[in-house]
């Protein structure tokens, strides 16, 4: 019987390569290629550059009002490039999202449900394997944070667990080895290493993964100071109160005001850091330390101030992150691989800066639910395009493939942006994601929680043991998602048909009515014990 190639991506991508069918089981020559070779029909290099809680606040492409940082060589990504303003993720937190890069799934479908206890199981299906297996030399640098050791990668050079910010130990393709300085700057350094030594006969994907901007924000000893001191100006919502919100909300664990540690505001330094390195650290901390406790703060002065210091810190971290993308394009420039070659930025999740008084990610709020992602495709991409489709992380692994000219496997849970890319989004393009949060009990106290997210509405359910909460935000009504409007006059249509929608995609993606047992969520394993202390 002769097979229907399951979907266009293939096809399409068959016709640009100008290549072959494979039907009826034989080879048979295909109908001459409809679409003339108008496009490079060389497969192009994937350079993917991933940070950790990279708030899109936080990238001066993305237009902030407050103005927190100018990140010239990120928004180079995006003016030469497509920027997208709604790229969401599965599940908002550290380890399940590098799951689904790598497996284009959700969690309950990859088996890496949270940080807890998960562990990456390397045997399947990745986006990497299937580019080796392609013909490209695969890389991964820097944090990787799933715990089993990387599959499907010619080279990897990673941070074991979460890593440190100074002088860090890693893992170079299973040696333990240790480097001097600041890892951001490492980080760099061992992607264009690897990139001058590759075989450059292969094209290649490159996974160049930051650490910064990840808790506890400890910059890069250059950019101490980096802000002249500057009163940032606070969000609409530092001061929330969670009225208008239920028991997740009052119950979560993630506030600027009481959940910041002596490490994450610098009254304790890093144990890594060198005599002189501790000099230079020194010589910035401590005497606004000083100033602080002579000013004996209180109450939302002292939040403000917390919040200061958090965003001094964070912001340096990115800084050296913006640094690096400047090195890795000025290589690409320098080696006349820039016409070739995908560059991704992206982070892992969203990140709160503030707003409802928080930091730290995991909730379907916009703030962690969104996460930064700009593509620069010379020749394929619009320079300057602005995309609001709802795109995913979940897309990235089926982008690249076809990218290079390969099959998306069925198993995959996400679409390919390349016509995205293109600026010929489909017609049929998802108009609601699903959305899964697991990591309950769990550092920070945030419930468990699913929920559906159109472009204006999201209908959330909280779930365990003591709670079974649903909620319903309108966000052209309610940007900053302060009032849940479920149960309420005016809503009954939307949140049916919401309703509808959440059971719709629970089945199509095969989530389970009940979460499966804790010894597959969160095995209890002495590894994982020790990776929760460690993360
Ligand atoms: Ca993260």
């Amino acid at each position: 019987m002769c097979r229907v190639l399951p979907n266009s991506r293939p096809a399409r991508t068959l016709e640009r390569l100008g290549a072959f069918l494979i039907v009826c089981g034989s080879l048979m020559a295909a109908p001459p290629p409809r679409v003339v070779a108008a496009e490079p029909t060389k497969q192009p290099n994937i350079l993917f550059i991933f940070s950790d809680d990279h708030a899109y606040q936080a990238i001066s492409a993305y237009n902030d009002p407050r103005k927190l940082i100018e990140t010239p060589n990120i928004d180079r990504i995006a003016t030469e490039g497509m920027r997208f303003d709604r790229c969401v993720v599965p599940n908002s937190i550290c380890g399940p999202s590098r799951a689904t890069v790598l497996t284009g799934k959700y969690s309950h479908a990859n088996g890496f449900y949270n940080n807890s206890g998960s562990r990456f199981d390397g045997s399947q299906t990745t986006v990497a394997k299937l580019l080796k297996g392609a013909g490209y030399q695969t890389a991964v640098v820097g944090k990787w944070h799933l715990v089993s050791d990387p599959t499907g990668f010619d080279y990897w050079h990673i941070l074991p667990g979460q890593g440190v910010y100074y002088n860090p130990p890693m893992i170079d393709n299973g040696t333990r080895v240790k480097h001097e300085g600041y890892t951001t700057d490492i980080i760099t350094d061992l992607t264009i290493d690897w990139l001058k030594k590759r075989d450059k006969s292969k094209p290649f994907l490159m996974m160049s993964q930051h650490k910064a901007p990840h808790r506890e924000w400890a910059p890069a000893l250059r950019h101490l100071g980096h802000d002249n001191d500057r009163n940032y100006p606070a969000p609409a919502t530092l001061f929330d109160d969670y009225a208008g919100r239920g028991k997740a909300e009052h119950d979560q664990d993630m506030t600027i005001a009481k959940t910041m540690t002596a490490k994450d505001l610098k009254f304790e330094a890093p144990p890594q850091l060198t005599p002189d390195q501790r000099q230079a650290w020194d010589a910035y901390y401590a005497p606004r330390n000083q100033a602080f406790e002579k000013a004996d703060l209180k109450g939302d002065d002292l939040v403000r101030w917390k919040y200061n210091r958090y965003m001094h810190d964070y912001l340096a971290c990115i800084k050296a992150v913006d640094e690096s993308v400047g090195r890795l394009l000025k290589y690409l420039e320098d080696e006349g691989l820039a016409e070739n070659t995908i560059v991704v930025y992206a982070a892992d999740q969203g990140f709160y800066l503030g707003e409802h008084g928080w930091f730290d990610k995991r909730w379907i709020f916009e703030e962690s639910l969104r996460t930064p992602f700009m593509v620069r495709w010379p020749g394929v991409t619009k320079p300057g395009s602005v995309n609001t489709d709802l795109v995913s992380n979940l897309d990235f692994a089926e982008t690249f493939l076809e990218a290079a000219g390969q099959p998306v496997p069925a198993e995959m849970q996400g679409k390919s942006l390349v016509s995205v890319l293109k600026g010929r989004t489909p017609e049929d393009w998802r108009k609601s994601f699903y959305y899964h949060y697991y990591e309950y009990p769990g550092p920070h106290n945030v419930r468990r929680h699913y929920g559906v997210v159109t472009d204006r509405y999201k209908l959330v359910r909280f779930y365990g043991p003591d709670v079974d909460e649903w909620e319903l935000f309108d966000l052209k009504e309610d940007p900053q998602e302060l009032r849940s409007v479920h149960g309420q006059a005016g809503y009954t249509e939307i949140q049916k048909e919401l309703e509808q929608e959440l059971a719709r995609l629970r089945k199509e993606l095969n989530v389970t009515e009940q979460d499966p047992p804790e010894s597959v969520i969160r095995p209890a394993t002495p590894k994982a014990a020790a990776k929760k202390q460690a993360r």
